[in-house]
């Protein structure tokens, strides 16, 4: 088992803050899997949305107030999309200020900007930099052309080599690519090609993901329609184990499933998620979950926008119920809180840190999940790493990792 690359703070000792989360859902053409709440066609909405986007940013900020009235503090935010790198660097500004004036923002908080390599030159992501954008996510994919026709990116492997030399260019020193893997009929050689040229370009993360057939896609009526094959689990097994050790080679430390990185450049915003803290999200579709509740904001732009009426104003007794842009929301039941913290503390490498889950629950782990614990320790899945009360540590081990949800599924509550 690799060590943590970081020492987790408590978790619990950040329970009172919150990352941002910003949807931005234009995309130049819809990519064939994607089931993403993103639009091809919509650009002409953009700066309406942007206005709807800051209005709630406001509303948001002034209803999560701390109890002495106080901006809540945020560590995070992140530009999340569809393609928010469609955004004028100019409005990526305002959104920011917005930020700033709402929430109490860390100094150094990580500020990231989702980007599709096909929508980046240099001059725009000079003044994205310029304000305050400090990490760039890139949606690379692959370096094969045929692949990446496929999926109907709109991007060539020489664009993502270029938008790369721009972000170091215009001085982004925290760069993600994301790629995807077993996509159907990607041999071996392909997949080995496309990590040696990320390995090249010296990414400080890369985010690996498995194709996945959703549902709603044209993927999917291919695949149901018998004219696609999609890889088998073998052999997305066999990409993953040989990432693994590629990554590891080139001096990367996986820290989550499906994310490494270099010493100190885990996505902290991401942690925020992994870590079970709460998030406000913004924007059309955009989730949250505070203040004991989960909720989602509409997902049609054009509903969304209509949705922010100025007199929507919640207040720390009604944010993430449903009315303005909200459109669903639920009251997160202790169990429910309880597994998901667990689970999602699971994906990480450091694990879930024992003293912390009894001082956010009131209760040890034993007392819940004694005979899940036994038995799945049991088997060599997972293991409690760590000598003294304080540092004790819940964690998959190297064969855990393989069969992940299978041991996730022992810590869902009953009827789940
Ligand atoms: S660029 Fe990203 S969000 Fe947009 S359609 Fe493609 S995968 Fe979806």
């Amino acid at each position: 088992m690799p060590t943590p690359a970081t020492r987790a703070p408590a978790p619990s000792t950040l329970l009172d803050t919150i990352s941002l989360y910003l949807h931005i859902p234009f995309c130049h053409t819809k990519c064939h899997y994607c089931d993403f709440n993103s639009y091809a066609g919509l650009l002409g909405w953009r700066s309406r949305y942007v206005g709807a986007l800051i209005s709630e940013i406001r509303a948001l900020g002034e209803a999560a107030r701390s109890a002495d009235g106080s901006p809540r503090r945020c560590r995070t935010i992140f530009f999340g999309g569809g393609t928010p790198s469609l955004l004028k660097a100019s409005e990526v500004a305002e959104v920011i200020a917005a930020a700033r004036q709402s929430f109490a923002v860390d100094g150094d908080a990580e500020i990231t900007l989702e980007a599709n390599p096909g929508t980046l030159e240099y001059g725009h992501l000079g003044d994205l930099r310029a304000t305050g954008v400090n990490r760039l996510s890139m949606g690379a994919q692959s370096f094969d052309a045929g692949l990446l026709k496929w999926m109907g990116r709109i991007h060539s492997p020489a664009e993502i080599v270029a938008a790369m030399r721009s972000a170091r260019d215009a001085s982004f020193d925290n760069v993600n690519l994301d790629f995807i893997f077993a996509l159907p009929d990607q041999t071996m050689a392909q997949w080995r090609d496309t990590l040696d040229r990320a390995i090249d370009l010296a990414p400080d993360h890369l985010s690996l993901y498995s194709l996945i057939v959703e549902p709603t896609t044209p993927l999917f009526e291919w695949v149901a329609a018998g004219t696609v094959t999609p890889a088998s689990e073998d052999v997305a097994a066999d990409m993953y184990q040989y990432a693994q050790e590629r990554l590891a080679a080139a001096g990367y430390v996986q820290y989550e499933i499906s994310n490494w990185a270099r010493d100190g450049r885990q996505c902290q915003h991401n942690l925020t998620y992994w870590r079970n803290l709460p998030y406000l999200g913004a924007g059309a579709g955009a989730h949250s979950s505070y203040a004991g509740r989960r909720y989602s904001d509409a997902r049609p732009v054009a509903d969304y926008v209509a949705a922010i009426a100025p007199d929507w104003r919640p207040t720390a007794a009604t944010i993430g119920l449903v009315g303005g842009p909200v459109v669903e929301s639920t009251k997160i039941a202790r169990a429910e809180a309880v597994a998901e913290t667990i689970i999602l503390a699971l994906r990480l490498n450091e694990g879930l840190g024992l003293a912390d889950f009894a001082a956010r629950f009131s209760c040890p782990i034993e007392a819940i999940y004694r005979a899940q614990i036994d038995q799945l320790t049991g088997w060599g899945l997972i293991e409690i790493a760590g000598s003294r009360d304080g540092d004790r540590r819940l964690r998959l081990t190297e064969r855990g990792r393989l069969v992940g949800n299978e041991v996730f599924e022992r810590f869902l509550p009953a009827g789940k």
